[in-house]
C-alpha cells in the first residue's frame, strides 16, 4: 500500500466512490480510498431500495437532487460504464390537511426551482398508480423525473471510472486512527500501515461518528436500523409504475423484478449498529401494505433485510471541512437519501477540496450548523 497521498478517502459506498471519481476528474494529485470490507458497498448502499427522487422541501436538496438526476440519466457519457436509472416517477399520497399544506408549500418550491413535479387531485391518481387503494386519500405529488436505480451498478460505474483515473482502492483496509498536530491532519493509520496525508474525507455513513472521534470531533450522525420486504411475482406489476410513499404511514414500495419491494420506516428505532432482521418490523411492513394494496394477499415474501440510516437531526447531510481539524471533510449523514445524492455529493466535495467554491450553496450542511441547535429540518422524510 502507497504511504503517502493527496487525499485519503475512507469508506467504501455510493458516497466514497463518488467523491473519489469527482476528485481524481478533477485532477487531484495521489488518491487513496479505503474500505474496510471485503468488498466495496457492503455497508449501507447494499441495503438502499434504490429510491432517485427531487421531491424534498429544502432548496439544498432539491437542487443537489436535481444535479444528481441529471448526471444519473447521462451516467454512460460521464463515466463510460452503463447503469441504470428507470426514470418511473414518484408519488407521495396526502391524506390529511397538514400533509396537503405541507406538501403544497414543498411542491412550489420544487416548481420554483425548475422541476417538473405535478399535483394531482384524487381523481387523477389512478390513471399512474392503479394497483393501489386510495382509501383516505385527498391528493398526491408526482414526479416523472424521478425513478429507481441500482445502487451497485452506479458504484460500480464509479468504481471502474475511478481506477481509470488512478485511483488507488484498498479493501479489507480498516482506519484505526487519524495523526493530527496543532489541528492539522498530518496520517492516517490502517491494519495494514500509514498513509501520510494532509487531507482526509470522512465518507462512512453510518460510521461517520466514529471517525469524526479519531480527530476529536462530536459529528452528530446516529446509526438506525430500517427494513425492507421484497414480494415474489405478482400479477399486476406493470413496468412503469410509479415509486409511491403512503406519506401517513410512511410505508414505500416500488416493482423490484416481477413483484414489489417495501420499506417503511419505524420512527420508534433507538439508534444502534443493530441490522439483525425482527420479525415485527416484517410483519408491520406488510400490514401497512395491505391497506394500501390489497391484492397483495397473493404475495409471497421473496427476501427481507435490515440496514442502517445515517441521520442527522435535521435529516440533511454533513458537506463539510471542520473548523477545528484542518484537513477533514465530512461527508455523510444523508439520513437515508444517500444513494440519491451521491453523484452531487461527489461533485461538491470536489470543488469544496479544488476552488473552495462548491457550485451548489451548502452553507446549510456544514458541519458546525448544529452549535446554533437544530435549524431548518428536511421533512419530507421516510
Ligand atoms: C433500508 C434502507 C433503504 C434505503 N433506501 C434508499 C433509497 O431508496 N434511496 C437512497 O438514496 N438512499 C437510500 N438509503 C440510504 C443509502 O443507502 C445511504 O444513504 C447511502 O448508501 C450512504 O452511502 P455511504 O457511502 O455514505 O455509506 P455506506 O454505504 O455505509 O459506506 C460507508 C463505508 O465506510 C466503511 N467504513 C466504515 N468505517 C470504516 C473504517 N474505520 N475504515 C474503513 N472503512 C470504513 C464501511 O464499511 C462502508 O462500506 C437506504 C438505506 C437503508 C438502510
Amino acid at each position: 500500500m502507497r504511504t503517502k497521498a493527496d487525499a485519503v478517502i475512507i469508506g467504501g459506498g455510493i458516497i466514497g466512490m463518488a467523491v473519489a471519481y469527482y476528485l481524481a476528474k478533477a485532477n487531484y494529485g495521489k488518491i487513496i480510498l479505503l474500505e474496510k470490507e471485503v468488498l466495496l458497498g457492503a455497508g449501507a448502499t447494499s441495503k438502499a431500495a434504490g429510491g432517485i427522487r427531487a421531491q424534498f422541501s429544502t432548496k439544498v436538496n432539491i437542487e443537489m437532487s436535481m444535479l444528481s438526476e441529471k448526471i444519473f440519466a447521462r451516467f454512460k457519457e460521464e463515466t463510460g460504464n452503463t447503469a441504470i436509472f428507470d426514470q418511473v416517477g414518484y408519488m407521495f399520497l396526502l391524506q390529511s390537511d397538514s400533509e396537503l399544506e405541507s406538501f403544497k408549500h414543498s411542491y412550489q418550491l420544487q416548481k420554483s426551482l425548475g422541476l417538473a413535479v405535478q399535483w394531482l387531485e384524487k381523481d387523477q391518481i389512478s390513471q399512474f398508480a392503479p394497483h393501489i387503494s386510495l382509501e383516505g386519500v385527498k391528493a398526491a405529488t408526482l414526479c416523472l423525473q424521478d425513478g429507481l436505480g441500482d445502487p451497485h451498478e452506479f458504484l460500480s460505474g464509479y468504481e471502474k471510472a475511478a481506477r481509470r483515473l488512478g485511483v488507488e482502492i484498498e479493501l479489507e483496509t480498516s482506519v484505526m486512527s487519524i495523526e493530527h498536530v496543532e489541528g492539522e491532519v498530518r496520517s492516517v493509520a490502517t491494519n495494514k500501515g500509514t498513509i501520510k496525508t494532509d487531507l482526509v474525507i470522512n465518507c462512512t455513513g453510518p460510521q461517520a461518528s466514529l471517525i469524526g472521534k479519531m480527530v476529536g470531533l462530536d459529528i452528530p450522525i446516529e446509526p438506525v436500523r430500517r427494513q425492507i420486504v421484497t414480494t415474489g411475482e405478482l400479477s399486476f406489476i406493470t413496468q412503469n409504475i410509479p415509486m409511491v410513499v403512503d406519506v401517513k404511514s410512511g410505508l414505500y414500495f416500488h416493482k423490484e423484478s416481477k413483484g414489489l419491494l417495501l420499506g417503511w420506516a419505524d420512527r420508534s428505532v433507538e439508534p444502534s449498529f443493530d441490522i439483525s432482521i425482527d420479525p415485527e418490523y416484517t410483519d408491520t411492513i406488510l400490514e401497512k401494505a395491505l391497506e394500501r394494496i390489497p391484492q397483495l394477499e397473493e404475495a409471497e415474501i421473496a427476501n427481507e433485510w435490515a440496514g442502517l440510516y445515517e441521520t442527522t437531526p435535521d435529516h440533511h447531510a454533513i458537506i463539510s471541512r471542520h473548523n477545528q481539524v484542518q484537513g477533514f471533510i465530512t461527508c455523510a449523514g444523508f439520513s437515508g437519501h444517500g444513494f440519491m445524492h451521491a453523484p452531487a455529493a461527489g461533485i461538491l466535495v470536489a470543488e469544496l477540496v479544488t476552488r473552495n467554491e462548491p457550485s451548489i450553496d451548502i452553507s446549510t450542511l456544514s458541519a458546525e450548523r448544529f452549535e446554533a441547535g437544530v435549524g431548518v429540518k428536511e421533512t419530507n422524510v421516510i
